[in-house]
């Protein structure tokens, strides 16, 4: 039986308004081991022929069986297998790939057959050596010579077999020396009982093969055979590849590398396409970590008012400017208070704003009168002496507590110089017992000096009046603050008979800052994503180009056996790549401006949250998939025989 066989061929190409008739029936069997030379005037149809014999282009009429298969109902993936495993092809401008060394290119088609990495190594040895190529094995193309180049190429048609070998005009572009040196190896290679089919409009060069076929016009005018002398006829019995464990990874792995190839050679435009990507990245997680740092600055100065605390004040709300004149609440408002099951700590406050003078040192200061427990309540930190106690605000002690702001501008650094001095807060001495640490900004102004003293003094000595300016109740830790609010707004308009008071919860006012800030973190970031899909879209874009620029690399790939979803996932690999690596120097950018900030802002911190990297990460990954698919995409629906005339 025939192995190759065509019947009624034909091929028709569709130029505008006009079909070309190429192929017009043509009807050909060749055999098993058959030396085959097609020749004909240039346009005539040839080069057509051989790609429709290489499974590289489809007939439009007609069939093509091989080995007594029928070949037009394969998909492009049995059509890549079949390829693959019996043909090998050499054409005329060799179509080596340029990032490749001479063994590198010799085993791209066994990695698409998934031989193993050190058995296809060995095999592409053998056969460049075999082909006087040994001292060139690490040669790239462009250091090779045309005849090289075309002796690497047939090594390539061999590496997974070669059973039929289809040479385009394989010495079309060759001097005559080394066109004789290309034609004795195809010689040599139908004496081991290969298939071999030279197409060639040269009639010395068709003349040396048993059987020459012409072909003028899209049909065979003659096909004559002549009696040559055979060499020896010894089919050779292919010794079989060791195939990879897993040959989908090795492809992946292959996949990767080439990939990495070909973005190093374009270092410039690979940074400048990530650049989008890296200034995507880089806003998106800063501003997360900006929003983050505001949350927890403005936490702590929330929690500079206690945890789980309820501030009482009188009037209808801040800015009322009633509420100096509601002198409604009182100390006994805070005494009911404090025997309530819920309320774990009752401190009243009065405040009056003064001077504090120490020698000739004045400075104004705002004068607190709180109960022994504010400190505990306030969660103040001592630094140095003690705090008032009961038993001070009974006796209404003049015993002040200060907080650094003021030790400083009175005693200097040290807090300990300030024990044991009298001041005089406007006209009234005090004897410094303590020094607490200045509330960190805080509502008002933390730049302000505060004096501390027993509310009892502050009433008998420098208000004369015994209402309060707001009470700080701490609840038990296990009581919901709102229902406890709820309960306290009714207990003390009981008391007062209207409700001339109003209510801070601190839980409240930090649930409703957490909130506030995350939406705007979420606002602005989703701002910065789209940042990160311009990003994408110039990666899209350069996707395209890189495509385009590599269509006869496709071609090739195809030619020797890659299937659609090998280019599809060398060109998906590459995008992600770019995306990825960007994402990383995005993220580092984002560290980078965070240590920066931190050089020059000091009291406030960009937090950076693992969760915000790691989306980040995906993030860029993603992108990669989705702006690099359609690109990949286009590359895996070329058209070997079109990507391979682009040159
Ligand atoms: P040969 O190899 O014998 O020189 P080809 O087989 O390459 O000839 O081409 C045969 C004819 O088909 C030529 O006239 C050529 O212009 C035409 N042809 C080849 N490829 C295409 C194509 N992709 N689209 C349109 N016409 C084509
Ligand atoms: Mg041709």
């Amino acid at each position: 039986m025939a192995l190759l066989e065509l019947k009624q061929l034909t091929r028709v190409y569709r130029s505008g308004e006009e079909d070309l008739a190429v192929l017009k029936g043509v009807n050909l069997s060749i055999d098993r081991g058959e030396m085959v030379s097609i020749i004909g005037p240039s346009g005539s149809g040839k080069s057509t022929l051989m790609n429709i014999l290489g499974l590289l282009d489809r007939p439009n009429g007609g069939s093509y069986e091989i080995d007594g298969r029928r070949t037009d109902q394969l998909d492009s993936d049995a059509l890549s297998a079949l390829r693959r495993e019996h043909f090998g092809f050499i054409f005329q401008r060799y179509h080596l790939l340029g990032d490749l060394s001479a063994l590198g290119n010799v085993e791209v088609p066994a990695i698409y057959a998934g031989t193993s990495p050190s058995d296809r190594r060995r095999r592409a040895t053998a056969i460049l050596e075999r082909l006087g190529m040994g001292e060139r094995l690490r040669n790239r193309p462009g250091q090779l010579s045309g005849g090289q180049q075309q002796r690497v190429s047939i090594a390539r048609a061999l590496i997974n077999g070669g059973e039929v070998i289809l040479a385009d005009e394989p010495t079309g572009a060759l001097d005559r020396h080394s066109g004789e040196e290309v034609l004795r190896i195809l010689d040599e290679l139908h004496a081991e009982g290969r298939t071999i089919i030279i197409v060639t409009h040269d009639p010395s060069v068709a003349a040396r093969a048993e059987r020459v076929i012409e072909i003028a016009d899209g049909e065979i005018v003659s096909d004559k055979r002549q009696d040559k002398p055979l060499l020896v006829r010894d089919t050779p019995v292919p010794e079989p590849a060791k195939s990879h464990r897993f040959p989908g990874i090795d492809r992946l792995g292959e996949a990767f590398m080439m990939a990495v190839r070909a973005l190093a050679s374009h270092r410039l435009r690979t940074f400048l396409t990530m650049l989008g990507i890296i200034i995507g990245i880089a806003s998106v997680v800063s501003v997360v970590a900006l929003g983050a740092g505001t949350q927890k600055k403005v936490l702590s100065n929330i929690n500079g008012l206690g945890t789980n605390t309820l501030e009482i004040f009188p009037g209808k709300g801040f800015g009322d400017t009633r509420s100096a004149k509601i002198t409604t609440l009182k100390i006994g408002d805070a005494d009911a208070l404090a025997r309530l099951s819920y309320v774990a700590a009752v401190t009243p406050t009065v405040s009056t704003s003064g001077t504090v003078r120490h020698g000739a040192t004045v400075a104004n200061a705002l004068v607190n009168g709180v109960g022994d427990q504010y400190f505990a309540a306030k969660g103040s930190k001592l630094l140095a002496g003690r705090l008032f106690d009961l038993a001070s605000v009974k006796a209404m002690t003049q015993e002040a507590v200060i907080d650094t702001n003021a030790s400083k501008a009175l005693f200097g650094d040290n807090p300990a110089t300030a024990i044991g001095q009298t001041v005089f807060l406007t006209d009234v001495p005090a004897r410094i017992v303590g020094v607490i640490e200045a509330q960190q900004g805080g509502f008002g102004s933390s730049a302000n000096l505060q004096a501390y003293l027993p509310y009892s003094s502050v009433q008998a000595r420098f208000l004369g009046d015994l209402s309060l300016r707001s009470i700080t109740v701490r609840l038990n830790d296990s009581v919901d603050s709102n229902a406890a609010e709820t309960a306290v707004t009714k207990f003390l308009t009981g008391r007062h008979g209207e409700k001339d008071f109003f209510i801070l919860n601190t839980d409240d006012i930090r649930k409703t800052i957490v909130a506030t800030t995350q939406v705007l973190t979420l606002l602005v970031a989703a701002i910065a994503v789209i940042s990160l899909i311009v990003g994408g879209i110039g990666v899209m874009n350069i996707m395209l180009v890189s495509v385009s620029e590599r269509v006869s690399e496709i071609g090739v790939r195809m030619a020797v056996g890659a299937r659609r979803q090998d280019i599809l996932q060398q060109f998906l690999i590459e995008a992600v790549l770019v995306c990825l690596i960007g994402g990383t120097l995005g993220l580092g950018f984002a560290l980078a401006i965070g240590f920066v900030f931190s050089l020059l802002v000091t009291d406030f911190e960009l937090v950076y949250s693992t969760t915000s990297m790691v989306a980040a990460f995906t993030c860029s990954c993603l992108i990669g998939l989705i702006f690099g698919f359609m690109p990949a995409r286009n590359a895996s629906r070329l058209d070997p025989v079109a990507a391979l005339s682009k040159d």
